[in-house]
């Protein structure tokens, strides 16, 4: 069996890197909010090419953490797309905002840059870009709509860390981004982890403080906060990752070169991108009309797949005063996508072999 991901095989690439950074924490008996997590935040904030970082627990309450250090509560409306994953959307219903969706673009699966301004309010607060699949949005109209506006721009990076637009990486396209380092994305951890990158300065303390307790120093308790905190062992782990990062999404863009250039099969839409440099491919998603069938196919012949995602957020039982919305693109997106197997570990061999058998199909 092809697994859609081999996370074992993943991170058995750094072991022995990593076992000796763990023994060192262990020697040290130091757990938390010490060197690793500072020298992570450090190399990351400089890798994303923004000037702060600040680990926390998960990318939902890295999202979660930024909306509540803008401010943003009751009565404020957040634009997102229509056809994230559902953590975008729960971090703004969390604070008591309005989610706002907006359709994504067919061939980019990211927000539609053109059907943003319509929805903009006198309650808008912000727009949260999703770079999904792993693909950069393209920015330059959403950078002139937020400043004609006055609105924030947080960015949803948890699966493109590392992608770029006109020079620039995600967690530094926007006011404040959000990254995920939950195992299966691009940069993952051994557990849960998370973080915020930011230029603002005055975001970055506030984010921090209200991550720790709400508390700039010890026992000093200026905001009513949250325990959401980055612990040394996976900031370690990220730490070492980091280093291979480029060299892992390169070898995703190779993969994907060769699926896009080779599945010639009539029956499925293969993903487009705008830029190389703009997709980091955390999923390789193909379109078919019928995506079961394929995927069942695909099973029986020793392939892993999986779906990005069945049901959208608003056909889900959490968000049940929207099962009356239409958003058409959305759901074409949901009815038909299916996720090939995708990582830096698949060798040519299987590649070429998943590339047969589609081709059969
Ligand atoms: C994974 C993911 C998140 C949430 O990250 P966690 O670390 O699992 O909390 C948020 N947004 C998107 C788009 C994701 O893919």
């Amino acid at each position: 069996m092809i697994k859609f991901l081999d996370l074992e095989k993943v991170n058995n690439r750094f072991r022995k890197e990593t076992d000796e950074r763990i023994a060192k924490i262990l020697d040290k008996g130091w757990y938390l909010q010490g060197e690793e997590n500072e020298t992570f935040s450090r190399h990351f904030a400089e890798y994303c090419g923004a000037k702060y970082c600040v680990g926390v627990a998960n990318g939902l309450d890295a999202l979660n953490l930024i909306i509540k250090a803008y401010g943003f509560g009751p009565g404020d409306e957040i634009i997102v797309p229509a056809n994230t994953y559902i953590a975008s959307i729960l971090a703004i219903s969390e604070n008591g905002c309005t989610p706002v969706l907006v359709e994504p673009d067919i061939n980019t699966y990211n927000i539609n840059p053109d059907l943003i301004e319509e929805k903009i309010t006198e309650k808008t607060k912000a727009i949260m870009v999703v770079h999904l699949y792993g693909q950069a949005v393209q920015m330059s109209k959403i950078w002139e709509l937020a400043k004609k506006h006055n609105l924030k721009i947080i960015e949803d990076s948890a699966q493109a860390h590392g992608a770029i637009y006109q020079g620039k990486r995600t967690g530094n396209l926007g006011d404040a981004s959000a990254f995920s380092f939950y195992p299966g994305k691009n940069l993952g951890c051994l557990g849960d982890g998370g973080c915020v990158t930011t230029n603002d300065e005055e975001l970055f303390n506030k984010v921090k403080a209200i991550a720790n307790y709400g508390s700039d120093r010890k026992y000093h308790h200026i905001y009513k906060g949250v325990n959401s905190r980055l612990d040394e062992i996976q900031a370690a782990v990220l730490d070492i990752k980091l280093k291979y990062l480029d060299a892992d999404n390169e070898r995703r863009r190779q993969i994907s070169k060769y699926y896009r250039d080779n599945i010639v099969n009539p029956k499925i839409i293969l993903p487009k991108t705008y830029d190389e440099k703009s997709h980091v491919w955390h999923i390789f998603a193909v379109r078919t009309e019928n995506r079961d069938k394929l995927q069942k196919y695909l099973e029986d012949n020793g392939i892993q797949t999986n779906i990005h995602y069945p049901t959208p957020p608003h056909k889900q039982g959490a968000y049940k005063e929207w099962k009356d919305l239409s958003f058409p693109i959305s759901e074409e997106i949901h009815r038909t996508i299916l996720s090939l197997p995708m990582s830096p570990v698949l060798t040519d061999y299987e590649v070429e072999k998943i590339e047969r058998i589609i081709n059969k199909y």
